[in-house]
């Protein structure tokens, strides 16, 4: 498969985690010039269009641009047909005139960044929407037919309790919708929260905490008829997210807008993070991929998967016999935090947590 990434760096207000490229605009015209380069920049990858299959509308916050914005860059997509085509959206941006401007251009797929239901734990993150705005986007959604609803709900938040994520899960369980991506609250630097944290004035959940509440969203979104497909991400009926499939199978995806990466001939693109450098000419730089880092990132994204990696497929594509290369497998496997099904070497309930001291035998 091969995916489409626009990047809309632009935020209505910064929320105290967020280390994405992003900011508050200065005004109306900074956007317009983004989205004018934008255009440009996906233009250029003209050639592609016929056999892009996903793309994905991320940021930033996509759904503050106006009607007109939205349109601008929604007409220059017109002539790619995917299967799947997202956007994200903030609540408090939400309208019902954008809700039906996405439908008129081939949007089914919304991903709601909701993070928790909590309104003491959202104003904490700095978020700004209403528990009803969400659920009248959710009826209003399906109203109109949107067929893929996800929503990303954020745990391990400090001052979170376990009933807090209990009433957090109970709740999407009532909103009857098809996807849930969770992540655990990360302290990222140049963050708001990394500044309190200098100052003695953030801490983080421990880890036995963090552990529970990972434990805890995967046994009800289970319960609740969601597939975990992915470390992070669960789906019902097959509702997968295709556009991140491809990067957790090392598929070719374009990354447009500022900041993006893209992964196309086994080239990773890097556009600029400046926007002054961007408006000039959109791409950093590219670096063609020695297969050594093609099967570390191989390995890397295939185990976040929880069906794992196809050990034959592997010693086929890259001539690699897994287990004499990393023979630290092995005691990976006795932790416990591995395991060996037929062909298949996957994460264990205890691996998922602790993923990162596997990934660590690959670098
Ligand atoms: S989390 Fe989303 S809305 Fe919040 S600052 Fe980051 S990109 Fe913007």
């Amino acid at each position: 498969m091969k995916g489409l990434y626009i990047h809309i760096p632009f935020c209505e207000y910064i929320c105290h985690y967020c280390d994405f490229v992003k900011s508050v605009p200065k005004n109306k015209d900074t956007v317009d010039l983004y989205l004018k380069a934008l255009v440009q920049e996906i233009k250029s990858y003209q050639k592609h269009f016929d056999s892009i299959e996903t793309i994905y509308i991320g940021g930033g916050t996509p759904s503050m641009l106006n009607l007109e914005q939205l349109t601008f860059i929604l007409e220059s997509l017109q002539s790619i047909h995917p299967i799947e085509f997202t956007i994200e959206v903030n609540p408090e941006s939400y309208t019902k005139e954008k809700g039906l401007l996405f439908k008129k251009f081939g949007i089914n797929r919304i991903s709601l960044g909701v993070q928790t239901f909590n309104q003491k734990l959202l104003k904490y993150l700095n978020r700004k929407h209403t528990n009803d705005q969400v659920f009248q986007i959710i009826n209003h959604l399906k109203e109109i037919g949107i067929p893929q609803i996800s929503i990303d709900l954020i745990y391990a938040i400090p001052g979170q309790t376990i009933e807090n994520l209990h009433e957090d899960l109970a709740i999407i369980k009532a909103l009857d919708i098809n996807h849930v991506s969770c992540y655990s609250l990360i302290l990222e630097e140049r963050t708001f929260f990394y500044y309190q944290y200098l100052k003695g004035q953030f801490e983080q959940m421990n880890e036995d905490s963090e552990a529970e509440m990972y434990g805890l969203v995967m046994d009800e979104l289970i319960n609740q008829g969601f597939e975990h497909y992915e470390i992070s991400n669960f789906a019902k009926n097959q509702n997968y997210s295709y556009h991140n499939l491809i990067y957790w199978t090392l598929g070719t995806y374009i990354g447009v807008g500022l900041g993006a990466h893209g992964f196309v001939d086994n080239y990773r693109t890097y556009n600029h993070r400046s926007m002054q450098k961007y408006l000039v000419s959109p791409q950093k730089e590219k670096e063609l991929q020695d297969s050594m880092t093609l099967l570390q990132d191989e390995l890397i994204f295939g185990l976040r998967k929880i069906s794992g990696i196809s050990v034959s497929e592997i010693k086929e594509k890259y001539q690699v016999d897994l287990f004499s290369k990393y023979p630290q497998l092995y005691e990976k496997i006795d932790l416990g935090l591995l395991k060996l099904e037929g062909d298949r070497l996957m994460l264990t309930r205890n691996g998922l947590f602790l993923g990162n001291q596997v990934f660590m035998v690959f670098i």
